[in-house]
C-alpha cells in the first residue's frame, strides 16, 4: 500500500515526500516533533502531545503555521488517508527553509511534516524477558544548555547514548545527568521499584513523558506509592524491579543492568501489573480517528 506523507496540507507519495536541503530542520536540527500511538481506532493522549509540541515551539520561537486543533485534524486526517487504526505517528515542525547562516529569521515559514507508520511493539519478546540496560558514559544534555522538555529535532546526544549502548550489548542506555543523578534512557523515561514503592526521577532531568504521566495517573489509581526524587547506580543495582517507559517502547521491564540481575532476573510484579493496565488504557481512551 502506498505511504502517504502530510507536508504543509497536502498529501504526497513516500518516494516524492521531499523539503529542502535549506531547511533548518536539517541543516541545524531547528525544529520540534511528537511521537504518538494509535490504538484500535483512536489516538492516544492527543492533546498532551500537541501541548508538548506547541509547548517546545514556544519555547524555540517556532510559530507553526497550524493552530493546535488544526494541527490535530491533520494527524487525524493523515490516519485516515493511510487507512490506518494502529499507528507510531510522527508529526514534525521545522523552522523551514532558510541559508546557510543560524539566524532563524531567515526562514520566513515553519513547515509541518506528519508521518504515520504501522509499528508494533518495539522490544519485540523483551517485554516476556525483559531488557538489557547498560548505563552509559555520555551525560543527557544539562538543561540549562537546552531544557530536556523541549523535544526537539536535535536528538544527537541520545544517539550518541544509543551508540554506546549498542557497543556495549545493551538493549537500551541509561544515561545520567552532568551531576550524576539517573535521567533517562535514549528514547524513554526510568522507573525503580524497592520495597514496594515506586521512585522516578523529576522531570527537570529527562523528558516529560506522556507515559511516564500515564504511569503515576495508574500508580494513584492502584494506591501504589511513587516518589519523584534524584536516583544513582546504588538505587539502580539493588532494585527489585525496573522498567523504563515511552510511547513508542510502551513500558519496557528492565532485567539486568551493567551486568547486575534485578531482582529474579524476570519482570516483577508491579512492572507486569502496570504493563497490563497500560495496554488497557491505551485500548480504551483516545480521540476516535473514524
Ligand atoms: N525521553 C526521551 C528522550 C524520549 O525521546 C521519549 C520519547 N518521546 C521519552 C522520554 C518518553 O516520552 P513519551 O512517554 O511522551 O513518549
Amino acid at each position: 500500500m502506498t505511504e502517504y506523507i502530510y507536508i504543509d496540507g497536502r498529501f504526497y507519495d513516500k518516494e516524492n515526500a521531499r523539503i529542502s536541503v535549506f531547511d533548518h530542520g536539517l541543516l541545524y536540527g531547528d525544529g520540534v516533533f511528537e511521537g504518538i500511538r494509535a490504538y484500535n481506532g483512536r489516538v492516544f493522549k492527543l492533546d498532551e502531545h500537541v501541548d508538548r509540541l506547541y509547548d517546545g515551539a514556544k519555547a524555540i520561537m517556532l510559530t507553526p503555521t497550524l493552530s493546535k486543533d488544526e494541527m490535530k485534524q491533520a494527524i487525524l486526517e493523515t490516519l485516515r488517508k493511510n487507512e490506518l487504526k494502529d499507528a507510531y505517528i510522527r508529526p514534525i515542525i521545522t523552522r523551514g527553509m532558510g541559508d546557510l547562516g543560524l539566524d532563524p529569521r531567515k526562514c520566513a515559514k515553519s513547515s509541518v511534516i506528519i508521518i504515520a507508520v504501522t509499528w508494533g511493539a518495539m522490544y519485540g519478546d523483551l517485554y516476556e524477558k525483559g531488557l538489557t540496560a547498560v548505563s552509559v558514559s555520555v551525560r543527557r544534555n544539562a538543561s540549562e544548555a537546552l531544557p530536556t522538555n523541549i523535544k526537539s529535532l536535535n536528538y544527537l546526544n541520545n544517539i550518541l547514548a544509543k551508540i554506546e549502548a549498542n557497543e556495549k550489548g545493551g538493549d537500551e542506555a541509561i544515561i545520567f545527568d552532568v551531576r550524576g543523578n539517573v535521567a533517562e534512557g535514549s528514547g524513554d523515561n526510568i522507573f525503580v521499584i524497592k520495597g514496594g514503592k515506586i521512585y522516578t526521577p523529576f522531570i527537570q532531568q529527562n523528558l516529560n513523558g506522556i507515559t511516564r504521566a500515564s504511569v503515576l495517573e495508574l500508580c494513584d489509581k492502584y494506591r501504589i506509592p511513587l516518589v519523584e526524587q534524584n536516583l544513582g547506580y546504588f538505587d539502580l543495582y539493588t532494585a527489585d524491579e525496573v522498567f523504563v517507559t515511552g510511547t513508542a517502547a510502551e513500558i519496557g521491564p528492565i532485567t539486568k543492568i551493567d551486568g547486575r540481575i534485578i531482582g529474579d532476573g524476570k519482570p516483577g510484579p508491579i512492572t507486569r501489573k502496570l504493563m497490563k493496565a497500560y495496554t488497557e488504557l491505551t485500548k480504551t481512551t483516545g480521540t476516535p480517528i473514524y
